[in-house]
């Protein structure tokens, strides 16, 4: 069995650093029409095992070519999702144990890792040592997304604010977001059925959460009997790279004692590795105030998914609402006593041996590579800012954000054009990205204003690659002006409009 098992994993690892080396000469996204894979494989699986030089092959053949590379150096589209080669290794190693490490006797290296692991991620981003798991107060856990994140926080802060307030009626909770939080507040809502009100930010203010409107929705929401008892605050807002302002928020919420705060920064958050953005990025707010900061290694941290790092000031609100523990999962190094019993910092029972990639991740990089791989990419966009702002075609619609241009096509040759006019104009300049298979790129809309967002972070990509992007976004962008201006006037904006795709 073995020998077999050595020649298949030789040729995997192959493989894999090929289909690596290979990225830059493939499509960025993949050309597959929907059902390719339903037509390709048979309608059920086989009655006896096949040989799996087969299977590895297929694999190749058919899963291969229906796959985005996101690792790809022209992928700007979402958010990236890096990762490291000793990361994929790291998850051979965990996967060969295959073991479910839900309490400490169920695999002690297992919760020990993540513990200390979590230590020198909440370290190397500079966070209080309050949320360090050394503190036995504070802690850190690895979750599965920054969704499950948000939902273990909203259960923690809703069983604490009960306790506290043993009368109030669940349906008077009320969570609140702004417009412009990631849709995983709402998703927590409807799970929980929990009421939520969505607060207002503006252009103005850079789409940032300010403290006067949390305020004045505190105020009323408490004259009409509502309890609010979560804020969702993020830094770095999925459509703009927004950041509320935490500090003004603190401010306005110490008078609210059983507000729970939890920061989203399922992307930014990594930035934070680099001190120079610790300051305008708010960590002095999240580090005094904040109940709860949730990070996502698997999106800008190296770690390919899922590493979603959430730390909470105290593990005692996380095994209040989550410890239903039954007589046959006690066990004498529990929570209280000597260890973390992880499986009450999560929705589920069973955990995957995450920390194990982390640790290699971290270790291979060290906190210098880690910090590098970050300001690489921040530059890659200052530079990608610059031709945007200096061009004729284009404009940028929000300050650039870390590692992401939101931007649009706003060309000076047409000056007299209109917002509905724009927006279809960029709706088209948009259906034009979105065909090319040399790019992958997304959409966003900002109160009303259609946008398209550049996000850097594949860990190939150069300054070349940023070249060949402004170059073809350039000439789709070109093709536009002159078919408008050929066609002109009225006549024209018809032939701009296209379906608005979702995101
Ligand atoms: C990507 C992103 C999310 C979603 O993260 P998941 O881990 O997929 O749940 C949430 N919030 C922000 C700000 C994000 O950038």
């Amino acid at each position: 069995m073995y020998p077999r098992f050595r020649k298949a994993g030789y040729q995997a690892i192959d493989r894999i650093c090929d289909y690596h080396g290979s990225l830059r000469g493939r499509p960025v996204s993949s050309q597959v029409e929907p059902g390719y894979l339903r037509k390709a494989l048979p309608s059920s699986a086989p009655t006896e095992g096949e040989d799996f030089q087969l299977i590895a092959d297929d694999y190749q053949k058919h899963i291969i070519p229906g796959l985005t590379h996101w690792q790809h150096p022209s992928f700007f589209a979402y958010f990236p999702t890096s990762s490291t080669f000793e990361g994929i290794l790291a998850e051979l190693y965990a996967s060969s144990t295959s073991n479910p490490g839900f309490n400490w006797s169920a695999s002690p290296a297992c919760t020990e890792l993540e513990a200390v692991v979590m230590d020198w991620t909440a370290q190397i981003l500079g966070l209080d040592k309050a949320f360090y798991n050394i503190s036995e107060v504070g802690g850190g856990v690895i979750q599965t997304s920054a969704s499950d994140s948000v939902l273990v926080a909203t259960v923690a802060a809703r069983s604490r604010y009960i306790r506290e307030h043993p009368h109030v009626a669940m349906e008077d909770l009320v969570l609140y977001i702004t417009t412009q939080t990631h849709s995983l507040g709402k998703k927590a809502a409807l799970v929980l059925g929990l009421k939520v009100h969505t607060l207002q930010v503006t252009a103005q203010d850079d789409f940032a959460l300010r403290g006067d409107t949390l305020k004045v929705a505190l105020e009323e929401d408490v004259k009409a009997g509502f309890h609010p008892f979560i804020l969702i605050g993020t830094v770095g807002t999925t459509s703009s790279g927004a950041v509320d302002r935490l500090d003004e928020i603190a401010d306005v919420a110490k008078h609210y004692p059983f507000l729970w705060l939890h920061v989203d920064a399922a992307w930014a958050g990594v930035a934070f590795v680099c001190p120079e953005y610790r300051e305008a990025y708010q960590l002095p707010a999240i580090n005094n105030y904040v109940d709860s900061f949730c990070t996502n290694f698997h999106k800008w941290g190296l770690i390919h998914v899922d590493g979603s790092c959430l730390w909470v000031r105290h593990r005692r609100h996380l095994s209040d609402a989550l410890d239903v523990t039954p007589e046959f999962l006690r066990s004498k190094h529990g929570d209280a006593a000597t260890a973390i019993d992880y499986r009450n910092w999560h929705l589920g029972l069973g955990r995957r041996f995450r920390s194990l990639k982390f640790w290699f991740a971290l270790r291979t990089r060290g906190v210098n590579g880690f910090q590098k791989y970050i300001t690489d990419c921040i530059r890659l966009n200052a530079r990608f800012a610059q031709c945007i702002y200096e061009s004729d075609l284009f404009s940028v619609v929000t300050k650039p954000s870390l590692a992401m241009t939101v931007f649009r096509m706003a060309p000076k040759s047409l000056p007299h054009l209109g917002a509905s006019e724009l927006n279809a104009l960029n709706r088209a300049f948009y259906a034009r990205l979105a065909a090319r298979s040399d790019i992958a790129i997304t959409q966003t809309d900002l109160n009303g204003v259609f946008c398209v967002r550049m996000v850097i972070g594949a860990e190939q990509t150069v300054e070349g690659d940023i070249e060949q992007a402004l170059v073809l976004m350039k000439e789709e962008a070109v093709v536009l002006v002159r078919n408008w201006e050929g066609i002109g006037g009225r006549r024209g904006r018809k032939a701009y409009v296209v379906p608005s795709q979702s995101h």
